[in-house]
């Protein structure tokens, strides 16, 4: 039985993770969930799940929640993420939002919990200090991302992928025959459009991603391409590869996840559905593979090969057809190469660039600024940003802070 907490269980990845863990509960069990501002959710989450603590956004819902399960441990705010964080259990899912996932995760590594990461910008933010403290403690650090999951498949039983096995060397020193790490992208859902084209774009017309299903504020970065700039930094952390050795491909129906060129010229890809519930059942049930597929109906399914394409299988008669990959337009989606730049600029960069953008998306979705103030901004940001290299969690989230302060006076 392993023991899972859940940091944002009410958000998207949240939910599908309890669902994984609802039809499979003699594998997992819950230890502490966490809500920000969803209550009457997580009371319903409760209820069904019987966690020993949760933790919610505010003292009056901490209160309300209280009041309803007068025997669980309820905290909130900020300090309640870290109190969540120390608690005991086997594996931490952080699917925070935001730059708010970095204390938590920080905590629970120096706890020694392994941790299934949805929350990138821990790795964007703090990278460096994230993943010397897994080396230190011999924690894992699962990813939850579709494409670092699929990267991380493709590395496994090829020279070690850097989650988990590799960082527990003392050494750290990876000798791995990885030549490239090709990164999937969807493109999102102004793939194609000019810079200008999108500089009247509604919020209800970024929101619609063509294919996955997830929070707002990653798919207002997957219509950016920030999300993909993220993922770059992200996959140069998890894997420890640098990043001109990170290529970006286009691949408009989210069919391959990700692929590693090795130094002998094999590709190797994963595959799937764009389903999120693959990389989470993965992280959560690493080493094993979860059943998330039914068995054929006759046990083997050589009776009836075309049954077996209607079972949830990946249909590669039909998707296989248009497997297709593009150049990312660079010009036009400024963020991908914002990200490379604050990567090789390193320091403070990845952090600025992080929190400008969290403080812009927020911005665009309540209406007050277009679409395009978003990169046009993060870019003057990080040109007139000085700051020094953070050396500790407060430090960064004070750059978090001045970053975000500075991209609303320039849009002022
Ligand atoms: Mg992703």
């Amino acid at each position: 039985m392993k023991t899972i907490t859940i940091l944002g269980s009410t958000g998207s990845i949240g939910t599908q993770a309890l669902e994984i863990i609802r039809n499979n509960r003699d594998r997992f069990s819950v230890s502490a969930l966490t809500c920000r501002s969803r209550k009457d959710d997580l009371i319903g989450q409760i209820k069904e799940f019987g966690p020993q603590a949760v933790s919610v956004g505010t003292a009056e819902d901490a209160a309300a929640v209280q009041a309803e399960f007068p025997q669980l441990t309820v905290y909130y705010g900020e300090q309640g993420l870290i109190e969540i964080a120390k608690m005991d259990c086997d594996i931490v899912l952080n699917s925070l939002m935001g730059i708010s996932g970095l204390a938590p995760t920080y905590t629970a590594i120096s706890c020694g919990r392994d941790i299934a990461l949805a929350n990138k910008e821990t790795l964007v933010a703090g990278g460096a200090l994230v993943t010397e403290l897994c080396r230190e403690k011999g924690v894992k650090l699962l990813p939850v991302d579709s494409e670092h999951s699929a990267i991380f498949q493709c590395l496994e039983g090829n020279g070690g992928s850097a989650c988990g096995r590799a960082y527990a060397e003392p050494s750290g020193a990876l000798h791995r025959p990885v030549r490239r790490i090709l990164l999937t992208a969807s493109g999102g859902p102004f793939r194609g459009r000019s810079f200008e084209e999108m500089r009247n774009v509604t919020v209800a017309q970024a929101l619609n991603h063509p294919n996955w299903s997830m929070g707002s504020k990653i798919t207002i970065d997957s219509a950016t391409m920030m999300n993909k700039g993220l993922e770059v930094i992200e996959a140069r952390w998890l894997f420890d590869v640098p990043a001109d050795r990170i290529d970006v491909h286009v691949h408009p129906e989210s069919i391959v996840h990700s692929m590693v060129e090795f130094c002998d010229g094999s590709i190797i890809a994963q595959m799937g559905l764009p389903d999120m519930k693959i990389p989470i059942a993965l992280a959560v049930s690493y080493p094993d593979r979860m059943d998330l597929l039914p068995d054929f109906a006759d046990g083997y399914g050589h009776n009836d090969p075309d049954s077996r394409l209607t079972d949830g299988s990946l249909d590669l008669f039909t998707a296989g057809a248009n497997l297709t990959f593009e150049k990312p337009d660079r010009k036009v989606f400024r963020c991908i190469d914002l990200a490379y730049a604050a990567l090789r600029e390193g320091g403070a960069a990845p952090v600025v660039m992080n929190g400008a953008n969290e403080e812009l998306v927020a911005m665009f979705l309540a209406g007050k600024i277009g679409f395009l103030d978003i990169p046009e901004t993060i870019e003057r940001v990080m040109q007139r940003s000085s700051l020094p290299a953070p050396h500790s969690v407060e430090e960064i989230l004070e750059i978090d802070r001045q970053s975000r302060v500075m991209a609303k006076e320039i849009l002022k």
